[in-house]
């Protein structure tokens, strides 16, 4: 008996001609999110789902693997499955008489494993091989005898079962398996684009990263910092280990680090009520210099309509004009409890929950809930002339982090 992760996808069938690429797409997910957990397991797709191949010295490691890629974007569900091929257990060699007692052997230990009193189960066999004498609804009792009689199982409900057990005949084997493992659907990682991410230390930004790599998009990051890094200090940085925990699903991401200090430091002896739109007009500057490099379509923030005063209409305005680059920003319309919730179920919430100095050191007392981009530019050509050279200065201090599906990959320090 072999081990196989069953994968089914999400929304992919509706996509009609593309399907092929997005199937291609999620099938290099998978692999590479295997490779990085240091395996080398076959995966095959067929038509209307993908499998796993687990290799029998390694199947202590299946249900982790199958825990990891049901993380994957692009999948609906995937069960973890026992599989019993044909050609070596002659199910089908005596059409009267199927031998299935292996079955039997496999439901009455996974029933023993997946006992918790009180509880109820269900059978689900489905026969697409017709050649088997017995029904369905034969099997699933002969099954469900097994249970009732060799463990401790009682209670059988066939519509809102506690536990399921899946049997699945077909000319080519049997597979069983237990309850289906719920995925995040969406569609694969590097189907529908490429974004840069305005990364700062908060709950939103790496919410709304993932929200957009949840729809196929690859997913960057910048982040605007005033410390220096370093091949040494990267790996306990809080924005680094944000960005390396996303990676964990979206796959390759590069963080891009720049300082702020330039455009804090020239803006600092004015003290404008305006600085922080300002300082966020610069951010989309920088970054859409950054992207025209990566080939990002698309700049993503995690502004949430009126939640700080620099995220009001006016001043979401203020900085959209700024670049020609559309400015994505994924939560909106999201309420603080559902980004929180997004946040837990994704495994971000701890590491967003430490405390981060090194943000914006520009707040003013009070800061500007209207602007108006005219006036803002008026702004920028009197207090900061020099805006090329604040640009240049900026970029030139760059430190480029690449993550592979949770592993570090390469530090770049341009300062260095
Ligand atoms: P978050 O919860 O993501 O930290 P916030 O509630 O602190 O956001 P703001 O500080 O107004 O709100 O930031 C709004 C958005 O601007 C952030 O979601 C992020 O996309 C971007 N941003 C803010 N600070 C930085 C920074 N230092 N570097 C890069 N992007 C930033
Ligand atoms: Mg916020």
């Amino acid at each position: 008996m072999d081990y196989r992760i069953v994968v089914h996808y999400a929304e992919l069938a509706l996509k009609g001609n593309n399907r092929g690429v997005f199937v291609k797409k999620l099938k290099q997910n998978v692999k590479r999110k295997i490779v990085a957990m240091g395996l080398g397991w076959e995966v095959i797709s067929i038509h209307d789902r993908m499998f796993v191949k687990v290799p029998q010295s390694e199947n202590g490691k299946a249900q982790d693997v199958a825990n990891e890629v049901a993380r994957l974007p692009g999948i609906a569900w995937l069960s973890l499955v026992r599989w019993f091929d044909e050609k070596e257990y002659n199910f089908l060699k005596d059409r009267q008489k199927h031998d299935l007692t292996s079955i039997h052997e496999l439901l009455e230990e996974l029933a023993k494993s997946n006992y918790q009193a009180g509880q109820s189960f269900a059978l689900r066999v489905k026969r697409s091989d017709k050649n088997f004498t017995k029904t369905s609804q034969q099997l699933a009792r002969e099954f469900a005898s097994t249970i009732l009689e060799k463990t401790a199982w009682e209670n059988v409900d066939l519509k809102n079962a506690d536990q399921f057990f899946y049997v699945n005949i077909s000319s080519r084997g049997i597979s069983v398996h237990t309850n289906k493992i719920k995925a995040t659907g969406g569609l694969p990682v590097s189907s529908t684009g490429r974004v840069l991410t305005l990364l700062s230390g908060g709950f939103d930004s790496p919410v709304a990263a993932w929200l957009m790599a949840n729809r196929g998009c690859n997913v960057d990051f910048v982040h605007f910092s005033a410390s220096h890094h370093n091949t040494k200090n990267i790996e306990n940085y809080k924005i680094s280990r944000i960005v390396q925990k996303i990676s964990e699903v979206t796959g390759r991401a590069r963080l891009f680090i720049v300082p702020y200090t330039h455009f804090d430091m020239a803006l600092l002896e004015y003290g404008l009520d305006y600085d922080l739109i300002l300082f966020r007009r610069f951010m989309a500057r920088v970054a859409e210099k950054i992207m025209s490099n990566v080939y990002a379509q698309a700049l993503v923030t995690g502004d949430n309509l009126g939640q700080v005063a620099s995220q009001t209409m006016e001043n979401i305005n203020s900085m959209n004009k700024a670049i020609d680059t559309p400015i994505l920003r994924p939560l909106l319309t999201y309420n603080k409890e559902q980004i929180i919730d997004v946040s837990k179920s994704l495994g971000l919430y701890e590491v967003c929950c430490e405390p981060y100095k090194d943000c914006c050191a520009l707040i003013s007392k009070n800061p500007r809930t209207k602007s108006d981009a005219s006036a803002l530019a008026k702004m920028e050509s009197r207090y900061l002339q020099n805006y090329d050279e604040l640009m240049t200065d900026t970029l030139a201090e760059m430190t480029e982090v690449i993550y592979n599906f949770g592993q570090f990959e390469e530090i770049n320090c341009h300062n260095e």
